[in-house]
């Protein structure tokens, strides 16, 4: 292990591990859809970082934007104004729904989602929130608890007052129903809880708008604005979280434009800096911002727009602008889909392709019939799915596998070449998975 592998090994907790079993690559540097090690290997960034890097990595107008604040003022407390926190400000309401007003600047996606539940008790004078099971928002407490994923009992008991409900996870059904004669159960089972809860005490339902880690579920056509009406009923507030979603991951600047909804509120991080500085954001609709005229918005962190991170976010904005890279993902997404459509029918292992722009995932299995899970859902690896990753990594491609899923999570700045050759080798590791299905089946 060299030096600063091992001074990272000794000093350094990292997130999401058994520290003893952690591997120490030193990543030195990057361009584009790629990076490369200090031993000169080069990675093709299948997964974008932590599915943040969409602009892709040393983008020299970011660099220069975040050098050029630098040496003009580096730090300005909230309380006064800025130039890259207002103009920031200003170009994301642009390109959210009509009906956002106002945004709320914090550190990252968890912040963002604390601070939205904060806002959403504080605006409507309810409590209780309701998330999914399937979901992810971050590890702070709020959004550990908004969380329904794996990564929130350990921690538990988290903030009164959140309550789950089941997902659109239509390959695997929670109701046992078959889309589109289900009628979109799912949402509609969300009404029944709030009826169940008491509209009154009910202050918000949080979605992610397509869910990311938990497997890419992009909801059927109806579900959101279904969703949307159901929120309208009670006069509880929809919460998207397009902390992975946002920034053009989808082929639109947000997933929320897919569908035309109208949230309440969104929250966002990743790609509003693609990870050169830390931000994230709440964006509340304006009716919302309207709220907070006469009455104390009891939110606040020393770094709200701190203006390096805001200086980054308007590099962000003028790289995908300047090179169409929302566009880019919508159309290279267009080729991502007929690629998974080709894998799919050459690899019986693979039981369900779902994918929209450049968010998309293969759900792998022993058998196509019964869809048990090639490895089990929040269990050990059987030993398949890291055979699966090492091929990946000694071909060069580094991407991000979780229970049975291999996420395809590219930069939007990725060129088509990139992407075939990328899902090539993504294809040939599938005969590993193939090779162990055949034996366990
Ligand atoms: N929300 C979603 C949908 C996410 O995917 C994540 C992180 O992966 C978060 C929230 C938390 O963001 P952060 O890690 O910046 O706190």
């Amino acid at each position: 292990m060299d030096r600063i592998a091992e001074l990272e090994r000794q000093y350094v907790l990292r997130s999401w591990s058994v520290q003893s079993k952690n591997t120490y690559t030193n990543v030195v540097g990057g361009k584009g859809a790629f990076f490369w090690d200090d031993q000169g290997k080069k990675y093709l960034d299948f997964s974008a970082q932590l599915v943040n890097a969409n602009v892709g990595h040393q983008d020299p107008r970011v660099i220069e934007a975040i050098k050029e604040q630098a040496d003009k003022m580096c730090y300005v407390a909230p309380f006064y104004a800025s130039e890259p926190r207002a103009r920031l400000a200003q170009e994301v309401i642009e390109v959210c729904p009509p009906s956002m007003g106002k945004v709320f600047f914090t550190l990252g996606g968890a912040e963002s989602n604390e601070n939205a539940i904060k806002i959403a008790r504080m605006y409507t004078g309810k409590m209780k929130v309701i998330s999914r099971y399937r979901s992810y928002h971050g590890a702070t407490y709020g959004a550990i608890t908004l969380t329904g994923d794996p990564r929130r009992p350990p921690v538990e008991p988290g903030i009164p007052g959140v309550l789950k409900v089941f997902d659109h996870y239509c390959y695997r059904c929670s109701f046992g129903l078959r889309y589109p004669s289900c009628d979109v159960r799912c949402a509609e089972s969300i009404r029944e809880v709030i009826q169940y809860e008491n509209p009154d005490t009910v202050a918000a339902v949080t979605v992610e708008t397509v869910t990311g880690t938990n497997g890419i579920f992009v909801p059927p056509p109806e579900y959101l604005p279904r969703l949307r009406e159901i929120c309208d009923e009670f006069s509880v507030l929809l919460i998207c979280d397009e902390v992975m979603s946002g920034f053009g991951r989808t082929g639109e600047w947000f997933a929320v434009d897919h569908w035309k909804i109208q949230p309440d509120m969104m929250t966002m991080a990743k790609g509003l800096t693609s990870g050169y500085v830390p931000l994230g954001a709440v964006v509340v609709s304006k009716d919302i911002a309207k709220g907070f005229e006469d009455r104390m918005f009891w939110c606040g962190l020393t770094y709200s727009g701190h203006s390096l991170a805001c200086a980054a976010g308007l590099g962000n904005m003028r790289a995908y602008r300047e090179d169409g890279m929302i566009g880019n993902a919508k159309r290279l997404g267009n080729v991502m889909d007929q690629e998974l459509a080709a894998i799919m029918d050459r690899h019986p292992s693979v039981g369900d392709i779902r994918n929209i722009g450049l968010f998309g995932a293969i759900e792998l299995v022993k058998d196509r019939e019964t869809r048990e899970p090639l490895a089990p859902w929040n269990g050990p690896d059987p030993g398949v799915m890291g055979a699966i990753n090492k091929f990946l990594l000694e071909r060069g491609v580094y991407t991000y596998l979780r229970w049975n899923l291999l996420f395809l999570t590219p930069p939007l700045c990725i060129t088509e070449s990139e992407l075939v050759e990328g899902l090539a080798i993504v294809d040939e590791s599938l005969r590993i998975a193939d090779e162990f299905a055949a034996k366990k089946g």
